[in-house]
């Protein structure tokens, strides 16, 4: 109890859904499943709480069967932009000044009907609108989300009771008022995590903000789930307004706005550096300097030393690199395998990347799906292509693809003989892992390798038997990644157990899922009182 505060549950990791064959969980999802593929649903823009449909509409299809349609979006223009921000600077002051455990109350809420009623609808749409099997569905946009909302809500108390400042002296009385940012939240989010969508735009809200949310153009059905699930919390009205929009437009506007007090954003590194840029250029005319939050792009490593479990190895380059389609930020996606290594694991590596079953995630035996677009596939075929071509590269799986009817591309396995060969070093962002293999005596240098091969440092893995060569690895690549593992794959991280971010040109590493990242959404005012103040400007050094 904290001034009479009813402390909040504590918080525990929502339990993972096995969806095994007969399980009520995979009856429910399958019936969702069903019924959300025969419909077209219409998407508005949500602003103070209406919904408004503007007739600019885009479709929305599945990334598997690209001729199926499964929404229509109303898309914004700039008056429902404008709008979107009056909306939620007039809703700034009665919800800044409600009780925090009042906000936190509507996520708990929130994160209750996740975890039932909403739990088959959010993931089946997840399912259909990104590809996801039901599996990485259920991590992602139940599970994760879940935690996001109980852990934040925990996170807010102890930020709110531990920025008291501890002393006063005497005559005098101290205290610090943990206010939001004056002005709104431009939140941006990208596609692959229905979690991280929700996520950006309520964790600012739980810490008393509000502001405009721009949800990816490839993940608009399942977000529109989300933002309906939030204001059946109850979430007041112009706390989050949805904003589906030509991004360019929408991030204009925002972005341009002299009441702009903060940015929270997910998505790719050339984005992010775009809109820091653009405010940077416009500082002279913004109220504030805004807070700028962002996790991007990565290039995650798995390095092995020749002393390590192997089975456990060829399992996380397997999971790591293909699951999702390897359009995860963290997927492994370049791995350093001493010869002696390579040499016992590569032809079951290559029998069981064969085995992998990619299609339609309704049919629950498929490993992997479609990529998200067209233009990541054609992005993705590029890369696959020009290492066909290339003399130093062979290519021992996948290298095929299919988009006829979704966008469809089998586990590809390049052996680079250049460690900095371009799909070593650049994000691809799909199911494509590079592999370089190095001397067994070379397991120092290749630290160096990997760490200075790529501009980004989200995650990585070593996988070593001995203690030393772990440390040795640790030192190594001390700044290649804001999350390290050591012999486990380097996707997964689950909120409250590993905060996730990554520095260099993965972001600012403001740790999702963490009191640090909460923390950039608060302005604390320091406040003295004083009891006696002097009557007497003089001081007494000042006589003879
Ligand atoms: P993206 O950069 O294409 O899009 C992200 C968001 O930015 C979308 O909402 C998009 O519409 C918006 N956007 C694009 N141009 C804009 C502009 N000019 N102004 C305002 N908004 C604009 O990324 P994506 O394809 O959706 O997601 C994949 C990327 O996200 C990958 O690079 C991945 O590594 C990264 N990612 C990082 C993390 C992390 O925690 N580090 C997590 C998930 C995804």
């Amino acid at each position: 109890m904290v001034n009479n505060v009813p402390t909040p549950p504590t918080p525990v990791n929502e339990p993972v859904l096995g969806y095994l064959p007969g399980s009520k969980e995979r009856t429910e999802l399958k019936a969702e499943l069903s019924r959300q593929s025969a419909q077209v649903v219409e998407i508005p823009c949500i602003i103070n709480g209406v919904e408004v449909y503007t007739d600019n509409v885009v479709e929305q299809v599945m990334p598997h069967n690209h001729s199926h349609v499964i929404a229509r979006v109303h898309m914004a223009g700039e008056k429902e932009v404008t709008d979107a921000i009056e909306a939620a600077l007039n809703a700034h002051d009665s919800w800044s000044t409600m009780p925090w455990e009042a906000r936190g109350a509507i996520f708990l809420k929130a994160s209750e009907l996740l975890r039932g009623e909403y739990r088959a609808k959010i993931n089946a749409s997840t399912m259909i609108n990104q590809s996801k099997t039901c599996h990485q569905a259920e991590i992602d946009s139940a599970c994760e989300l879940i935690d996001f909302w109980r852990f934040n809500v925990q996170y807010a108390r102890e930020i709110y009771e531990d920025l008291q400042p501890p002393v006063s002296s005497s005559g005098m009385w101290n205290s610090s008022e943990v206010r939001p940012l004056e002005g709104f939240v431009f939140s941006v989010t990208p596609f692959n995590f229905s979690s991280i969508a929700a996520n950006l735009p309520s964790s600012t809200a739980i810490m008393g903000n509000t502001g405009v949310w721009k949800p990816s153009r490839n993940s608009y059905l399942s977000n529109y789930y989300l933002m309906q699930l939030m204001m059946d919390a109850g979430l007041p009205d112009g706390v989050i307004n949805f904003i589906p929009g030509k991004a360019s437009m929408v991030g204009d506007t925002c972005l341009s706005h002299p009441m702009l007090a903060g940015i929270h954003f997910t998505g790719s590194t050339s984005v992010f550096r775009q809109m820091w840029k653009d405010v940077a250029n416009n500082l002279e005319n913004l109220r504030s300097y805004p807070r700028i939050v962002g996790e991007t792009g990565g290039k995650d490593f798995i390095v092995a030393h020749p002393k390590c479990d192997k089975e456990a190895l060829t399992v996380a380059l397997i999971r790591g690199a293909f699951e999702f389609q390897g359009q995860k930020c963290s997927a492994a996606s370049r791995a350093y395998i001493p010869e002696s290594v390579w040499e016992s694991i590569k032809d079951n590596y290559v029998e069981q990347v064969a085995k992998i079953t990619v299609g339609d995630p309704k049919d629950f035996s498929n490993f992997m799906s479609a990529v998200i677009d067209k233009k990541s596939f054609d992005n993705i075929v590029g890369y696959i292509e020009r290492a066909k071509q290339d003399t130093g590269c062979d290519v021992i799986t996948g290298g095929t693809y299919d988009d006829s009817t979704g966008y469809f591309i089998r586990p590809t396995t390049i052996v680079c003989n250049d460690p900095r060969y371009e799909s070593m070093a650049e994000e691809i962002f799909g199911p494509v892992l590079s592999i370089h293999v190095y001397p067994d005596y070379d397991f120092e240098n290749i630290l160096k390798v990997c760490d200075s091969t790529s501009e980004y440092a989200l995650t990585g893995s070593i996988f070593a038997a001995n203690r030393e060569d772990v440390l040795t690895a640790m030192a190594a690549l001390r700044y290649s990644s804001g999350n390290f593992y050591i012999n486990d794959k380097p996707t997964g991280a689950v909120v409250g157990q590993q905060p996730f971010g990554g520095a260099r040109g993965s972001g600012t590493n403001d740790k999702a899922g963490s009191p640090l990242n909460l923390l950039r959404w608060v302005s604390p005012r320091s406040i003295k009182e004083t009891f006696a103040p002097p009557h007497e400007w003089t001081y007494g050094f000042l006589k003879e």
